[in-house]
């Protein structure tokens, strides 16, 4: 027997739900649907979005209805538009094979006459945002006295964004006999009241724990200075090539910055908030719901309501004023038995709000790292080689070619030839990453805590620590062991290129994309002065003194030594990085933007784009970036 059979649902809407893939009831259909069959309580449900709450109320709904009447008997009401539009269409779906059934969207935004029309022409399911639903009310132009039962979803967010009083007077056009269903992610006293007041004692079912977020979500922050956020974001975002993710800021104006930063630097990005129109804000949602985008930067405001699956990651660029919409923020993520990951990009004073986020979700953070510039290359080095290794080949089109290509690397090895198309790319995450700083605040300071300590102790860090041996130099140079050099290399490659003696030179420290070498005061002075136009492997060397600007190189960009780290270029991070840089390498990856092909892949989207074809494709500036809608909250 079909699970959904077993709780007591009709064949017809079984089998519209079979169509839609639905094989089991999530946890929370499980539980709710047998208690709402009854129709006989009312009921309060703690559930997250995501977790099939929709059809835990929908499929009751659609058994308690009396279809041959075309009078309103269920009435939903949630926050926002894009909710309205999901609940209306799921609605629809499990009602498909229901004769008689019908379903209307009353919402704001939209022609008023079209759903007059389609209410005049008999309903009874309505889903509706509160501003529109109580405009309708006022012009007598819908019969609630054979409503049945309320469902208020979204309660918690329907209060946040000031609709308690429409709820109220939406309630009082309603018969008293009525069943309440209520739905809220979280329980604050407001939400509270509202099941006291309008609820006779209410069934209570609490998906989890009481306020936990959903345990398919990890939760994760990472410490860094106020001004190296945006780095931070570009970090975690170059590290998880296949992200599909929610950033969220505070304020319109942050979201915009972050959206045209990213879309400068070649990211598939865009921005949601409430000063676009409600036009451009569905183009916005249509492309992210479409994965023609990757990263959709938004408002709390904005963002409710956002019901797309397969979301792999929500970034809190911002940790929320109200601590509760963290729990709104992360729920982005996670849906439909998915795992998701929600980060947040904080600063050293607001790990107490972590802790306070903590104690509302139930669950720990991970206090991550960020991953360093080499970390990224490898992994995009990876990801590259997993995607070569899976493409499929389209043997047909590709054959002709064949043998001009094989022509072409005649001259070149297998390994060669496999070399050479793993640095195709790589290069270019090389080229930017390889002066890359550690962007982890609180490692940075615990180092330079202890090496103050240290230093006060007369003693040497661990690995050579941070700062040199007594008559020693610490000397950054952006060569390391992904140039394939050893110590010994390195040392010769120092000496011969700064002219000094190999005695001269104290501890190596080979790292990934860079090293750090000690040199004796004296001789660094010398090697510095002759360390001039070098170049390897057609790169340009640079050599400076940890934490200090460099010399014998151009090095735009480079700080003073606050970090006491290597000489980052934080200007290329921070700006227009390779991504946006100038690119040879052909356009046709490019094109996918705008011809709305997939675009989840890392790599396929840092293409040869020239900047202006790539502002173009994002499509963001056709509608110009006014607009009507602009607070919009209470007209829904
Ligand atoms: P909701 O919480 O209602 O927004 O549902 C989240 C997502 O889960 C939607 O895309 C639903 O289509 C999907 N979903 C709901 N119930 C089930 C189920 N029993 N099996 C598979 N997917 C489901």
């Amino acid at each position: 027997m079909n699970p959904f059979s077993k709780l007591g649902i009709s064949d017809d809407v079984v089998n519209a739900v079979k169509e839609l893939g639905f094989e089991n009831p999530t946890p929370i259909q499980e539980q709710a649907i047998p208690v709402l069959l009854e129709g006989s309580n009312d009921f309060v449900g703690l559930a997250q979005t995501g977790t099939g709450k929709t059809a835990a109320f929908g499929l009751p709904l659609l058994e308690l209805i009396d279809f041959k009447s075309n009078k309103p008997q269920a009435l939903i009401l949630c926050p926002t538009r894009e909710l309205c539009l999901q609940i209306a269409n799921d609605i629809r779906n499990f009602s498909k094979n229901t004769p008689g059934a019908s379903v209307v969207a009353v919402y704001g935004g939209a022609n008023i006459m079209q759903q007059l029309r389609e209410i005049r022409n008999g309903v009874q399911i309505v889903v509706a945002t509160p501003g529109r639903m109580l405009d309708i009310i006022g012009r007598k132009a819908i019969d609630f006295s054979n409503v049945k039962y309320v469902v208020l979803d979204e309660a918690d967010e329907m209060l946040n964004m000031g609709f308690q009083e429409d709820i109220n007077d939406i309630l009082s056009t309603t018969p008293d006999e009525k069943k309440t269903w209520l739905f809220s992610a979280t329980m604050p006293p407001e939400v509270r009241r509202i099941a006291k007041n309008y609820m006779d004692n209410p069934t209570e079912l609490t998906m989890g724990t009481k306020n936990t977020g959903n345990v398919n979500i990890e939760h994760e922050y990472y410490i860094v200075k106020a001004r190296d956020k945006y780095a931070a974001l570009k970090r975690i975002v170059d590290y998880n090539p296949d992200i599909f993710g929610v950033v969220f800021c505070k304020t319109k104006m942050d979201t915009q910055d972050v959206a045209e930063h990213l879309i400068k630097d070649g990211y598939n990005a865009d921005a949601l908030h409430g000063d676009l129109s409600q036009q451009q804000r569905d183009k916005v949602m249509q492309r992210f719901r479409d994965r023609n985008m990757q990263l959709l930067i938004a408002t709390d405001v904005a963002a409710r309501g956002i019901d797309v699956n397969n979301v792999t990651h929500v970034i809190n660029y911002a940790l929320p004023d109200e601590i509760e919409s963290y729990t709104h923020r992360s729920g982005r993520t996670g849906r439909a038995g998915k795992t998701g990951v929600s980060i947040c990009i904080i600063n050293a004073k607001e790990t107490g709000k972590i802790r306070q986020i903590e104690r509302i979700i139930g669950k720990q953070f991970t206090k991550a790292e960020l991953p360093t510039g080499f970390d990224v290359c490898e992994k995009q080095l990876f990801g590259l080689i997993h995607r070569v290794h899976n493409v499929e080949v389209n043997e047909e089109q590709i054959d002709k070619y064949m043998s001009r290509i094989n022509d072409e690397f005649a001259d070149l090895s297998k390994e060669e030839v496999i070399k050479k198309f793993a640095s195709l790319e790589f290069n270019r995450f090389l080229e930017y990453y390889q002066n890359a700083p550690d962007l982890n605040l609180s490692a940075d300071d615990r180092e330079r805590g202890e090496r103050g300590d240290r230093r006060e102790r007369g003693e040497r860090g661990e690995r050579g620590g941070r700062g040199a041996e007594a008559g020693y130099s610490r000397l950054f140079i952006n060569v390391g062991s992904v140039d394939e050099f050893t110590r010994g290399d390195l040392l010769s490659f120092v000496c011969n290129n700064g002219r000094i003696s190999g005695k001269a030179v104290g501890k190596i420290d080979l790292k990934g994309v860079f090293s750090f070498v000690e040199v004796e005061s004296a001789a660094a002075e010398t090697l510095l002065a002759n360390f001039k136009d070098v170049q390897y492997n057609g790169r340009e060397v640079r050599i400076e003194v940890s934490g200090e600007p460099a010399r014998g190189s151009r090095g735009e960009g480079r700080r003073g030594g606050d970090r006491g780290g290597f000489g980052g270029d934080r200007r290329r991070e921070g700006g227009g990085g390779y991504r946006g840089g100038d690119r040879r390498s052909g356009g046709g990856s490019g094109r996918r933007d705008r011809d709305g092909g997939n675009s989840g892949g890392g790599f396929r989207d840092f293409s040869g784009r020239s900047r202006e074809e790539r502002s173009g494709g994002s499509g963001r500036r056709e509608g110009g970036n006014g607009g009507g809608g602009s607070d919009r909250r209470r007209r829904s």
